[in-house]
């Protein structure tokens, strides 16, 4: 049996955040009241006028800007027709042969190994509404709501190999548009889905086989099982001497399988044809400049940034930069203290008091400053709190977003480092085990963790630890 190699191409859907629609001014909320936001122009009615959201523009320029793409200055709305209940109008408008971005890549990182997938371009188009079965026994309902949603539809080449990668290429996506403010990226509720097209052939080749098509995968998981699934279903069907069939499968996650859920359709069938109601789009010059000038160091370069700076891994890297606000919230921490020492802080005692509140990792969410990390770090690396009282009291800072300075000073928390105080701790000590003071001078050093433990307990944690040791093995030295 031949080795084979998985092929690859995704096209991601992506909803735009602007507030009304693509043509008109209807609100793009989610979960509102069904048909609460139709007019009739997304509603589909006949002579109905659609007009173009500049915005929505806008955002997909930014898209293409971001992932390398050459930005169409013109580029042409075209009706994609086809019947479905949830799409009144009998056709889709959306863009064809001029889309609004062409030819750009994204570059990933695969566990240190380069890998450019190149996007092939990434149109407009308005979402369809939504078809309700579950409501009544023998009736269907359509809502309108999502119907004429902004769109961008990101069209990669065939050039990812294994599903790790197609989650890479979508992750970085999502990051790169979340991040931008193009999109708010929930997955949930279908504002980011992903359709998978995936084929094999024989390691070596060079013509494309046949593939299938992954329908509306909505979660990086969902991604990666079922592409696995898919490529040995493929390797199933060679190996037993059979073709695999152009089709749309759909993905059931509860089963694990794809299964498949119409033959695919050709553009051929579509009958495009450039919309006579809606202008070319026309972007000036100054417009476009203005937009690459307001693109900022993108998540993965600001990822690069941080690992060398913090001395941090990739994963660790990869979770700072998930958000635009808790990037900058690091970073101007940073600023003010060790780099190293406030990713810990947000990586451990912060993640977790998220965790344990049901708070995103997102400080817009929460009560602190980034002055108040910058400071606590600081206050461990001086010796003025001890990294144990530290954690101890961090809860309660991160509730309130009270300054640690302020918190230790009115609970009496600083670490004595005052010589004259712990001379007398240790002395208390010393003379209290006397039992353990001649073991200990008879070799077994080992208790020194013993008195070190008994120093802090007088001193309620509070004793500088490095000051401790030095002077309880100045004075059980001594005879
Ligand atoms: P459609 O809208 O009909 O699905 P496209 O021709 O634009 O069509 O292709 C969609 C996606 O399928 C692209 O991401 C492309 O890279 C990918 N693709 C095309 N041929 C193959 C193949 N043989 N194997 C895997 N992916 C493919
Ligand atoms: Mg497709
Ligand atoms: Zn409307």
């Amino acid at each position: 049996m031949p080795a084979y190699e998985a092929v690859i191409g995704l096209e991601v859907h992506v909803h735009l955040a602007t507030k009304s629609k693509l043509f008109c001014s209807c609100s793009t909320n989610f979960g509102d009241e069904p048909n609460s936001n139709v007019c009739e122009i997304c509603s589909g009615m006949p002579g109905a006028l659609p007009a173009p959201n500049r915005e929505a523009i806008h955002l997909a320029a930014l898209t293409g800007i971001a992932t390398n793409c050459e930005i169409n200055r013109r580029s042409v709305f075209a009706r994609k027709n086809y019947f479905y209940p949830d799409l009144p109008s009998g056709y889709q408008i959306s863009q064809f042969d001029l889309p609004i971005c062409e030819h750009g890549h994204i570059d990933l990182d695969m566990d240190g190994t380069p890998r450019r997938i190149g996007i092939t371009r990434i149109h407009m188009e308005n979402d369809a509404g939504k078809n309700i079965h579950s409501q009544h026994e023998n009736a269907s309902f359509v809502d309108l709501n999502r119907a004429g949603v902004p769109l961008v539809e990101i069209v990669s080449e065939p050039d990812m190999r294994s599903a790790a990668e197609a989650v890479q290429y979508l992750k970085e996506l999502h990051a790169i548009v979340t991040y931008l403010g193009i999109s708010d990226g929930n997955m949930e509720e279908g504002s980011f889905r992903c359709d998978a097209n995936v084929s094999i052939r024989p390691v070596g080749a060079t013509a494309l086989g046949t593939r299938t098509e992954l329908k509306n995968l909505n979660s990086f998981r969902h991604v990666q099982r079922a592409i696995e699934y898919e490529i040995a279903r493929q390797e199933d069907v060679l190996n037993a001497g059979k073709h695999v069939v152009q089709e749309t499968r759909l993905y059931d996650a509860a089963k694990n399988v794809t299964a498949p859920m119409r033959s695919k359709e050709e553009a051929e069938d579509y009958r495009y044809f450039p919309d006579p109601d809606i202008l070319p789009v026309e972007i000036s010059a100054a417009d476009l400049e203005k937009w690459r000038e307001s693109i900022p160091e993108l998540p993965s370069a600001r990822r690069n940034r941080f690992m060398e700076m913090a001395g941090l891994a990739m994963a660790e890297a990869d979770i700072l930069v998930q958000n635009r606000a808790l990037a900058d919230f690091f970073e101007e921490a940073a600023k003010a203290a060790t780099p190293k020492k406030v990713a810990a802080l947000i990586l451990g005692p912060v993640s977790r008091e998220c965790n344990a509140r049901g708070l995103p990792l997102n400080p817009q969410k929460w009560q602190i400053v980034p002055a108040v990390l910058a400071e606590l770090a600081n206050m461990t690396v001086s010796g003025v709190i001890s990294e144990k009282i530290a954690g101890d009291i961090f809860p309660e800072i991160f509730a309130t977003g009270i300054m640690p300075s302020q918190y230790v000073k009115e609970k009496g928390l600083a670490q004595i480092s005052d010589v004259s105080l712990l001379e007398k701790a240790v002395d208390d000590t010393i003379a209290a085990n006397p039992a353990e003071v001649e073991a200990y001078r008879n070799g077994k050093t080992k208790l020194m963790g013993f008195f070190v433990g008994q120093v802090m307990r007088q001193t309620k944690g509070k004793a500088n630890p490095a000051l401790v040791n030095r002077l309880l093995a100045e004075k059980l030295g001594q005879k």
